[in-house]
C-alpha cells in the first residue's frame, strides 16, 4: 500500500511538472510572438515594394543596411528585378529583442521587346552626347537621394494617364537591332497633351525641359525614398520644390527624348533601386 501510494505521487509530481514546463513555454512563445510583431503589406516579388510596420522606435535593416523608420512605426524595402530568391530583413525591437527573418522573394520570368525606327544617335550615342547624358544621370540620381522623414506613400498609389499600357517593367530590350538596358518603367500611350496626375502625394524634386534619353523629366518624392519618375513629357506644370496633392495634374504627355510616339514613362524607384510601379495600382481601367 505504501509503494502504491508513493508510486502514484511520483507520477503526479511529473505530471505537475510537466504542465508546469508545458504552460511556461506556451506563455513565453505567445510573448515572442507579440514581440515579433513585424506586420509586411505589398508584393513579396522582384520589383515589388513592401510596406512594413514594427513598434516605434524599433531599428529596421534590410540586406544589412540601415532603413527609416517613421514616428508610427512606418517603413519601406523593395525588392530589385533580379533580387535572389531570400532576402533578411533584421528589427531591433524597442524591449531589445533582436530578430532576423528571412523573406522569400517570388521570382519572374521578364519579357523581351523589340523597338525598331529609333534614331541611330539615340539608340548610340555621338561621342559629343555623353557629357549631356551624364549632366542628366547626375541631376537624376541627386533627386532619387532625398530621404524625406514624410509618408505620402500611405495614402496608396493611382494611375498618372490612363492608356493603353504599351511597356512593362523588366523587359529586355533590343532597340534598333541592339541589345539594351532593361526597361523600368511601365509606358502608357496616350496622346500628346493628355494631363499627367500626381499618383500620390509628394514634393517636386525635379524638373527638366529636355533630358537625352527622357525627354521632359519630372521627379516627385513621397518620402522614405520613393520617388516617382515621369519621362517624354511635353509640358510640366509644376515647379521644383512645390508640394503636390494626389490627383493634382503635374504634366502634360508627350514624345520627347528618345520616342516613337506620344505616351508616358512612369517609373518608381526607392532611393537607387528601380521597382515596378505597376504592382503599386490595380489593372489599368478599360
Ligand atoms: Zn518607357
Amino acid at each position: 500500500m505504501r509503494a502504491r501510494e508513493s508510486e502514484s505521487w511520483t507520477v503526479f509530481l511529473v505530471v505537475a511538472v510537466f504542465l508546469q514546463v508545458t504552460l511556461l513555454l506556451v506563455g513565453w512563445t505567445a510573448a515572442l510572438a507579440v514581440q515579433r510583431g513585424v506586420h509586411l503589406e505589398g508584393s513579396q516579388i522582384q520589383g515589388g515594394l513592401v510596406r512594413g510596420r514594427v513598434p516605434s522606435a524599433s531599428v529596421v535593416e534590410f540586406q544589412g543596411e540601415r532603413v527609416r523608420v517613421s514616428r508610427d512605426g512606418w517603413f519601406l524595402i523593395g525588392f530589385a528585378r533580379d533580387a535572389p530568391a531570400k532576402v533578411v530583413l533584421f528589427v531591433v525591437f524597442p524591449t531589445g529583442l533582436r530578430q532576423y527573418y528571412d523573406l522569400p522573394v517570388k521570382p519572374r520570368t521578364y519579357r523581351i521587346q523589340r523597338i525598331d525606327g529609333l534614331p541611330r544617335r539615340k539608340v548610340t550615342p555621338r561621342k559629343e552626347d555623353l557629357a549631356r547624358i551624364r549632366r542628366d544621370v547626375a541631376l537624376v540620381k541627386s533627386a532619387r537621394k532625398v530621404d524625406d522623414p514624410r509618408t505620402d506613400f500611405l495614402a496608396g498609389f493611382r494611375w498618372p494617364v490612363l492608356g493603353v499600357i504599351s511597356g512593362v517593367y523588366g523587359s529586355q530590350r533590343i532597340l534598333n537591332g541592339k541589345p539594351r538596358r532593361p526597361h523600368y518603367g511601365i509606358d502608357i500611350a496616350a496622346s500628346k497633351g493628355t494631363r499627367v496626375v500626381a499618383p500620390a502625394a509628394g514634393v517636386v524634386t525635379l524638373v527638366h525641359p529636355d533630358m537625352y534619353f527622357s525627354g521632359g523629366t519630372m521627379i516627385v518624392d513621397h518620402g522614405h525614398g520613393l520617388s516617382s519618375a515621369f519621362l517624354h513629357l511635353s509640358r510640366t506644370l509644376v515647379k521644383e520644390g512645390q508640394r503636390v496633392k494626389q490627383g493634382q495634374p503635374i504634366a502634360e504627355v508627350g514624345s520627347t527624348g528618345r520616342s516613337t510616339g506620344p505616351h508616358l514613362d512612369w517609373r518608381i524607384n526607392l532611393f537607387g533601386l528601380r521597382l515596378d510601379p505597376a504592382l503599386l495600382v490595380g489593372p489599368m481601367p478599360k
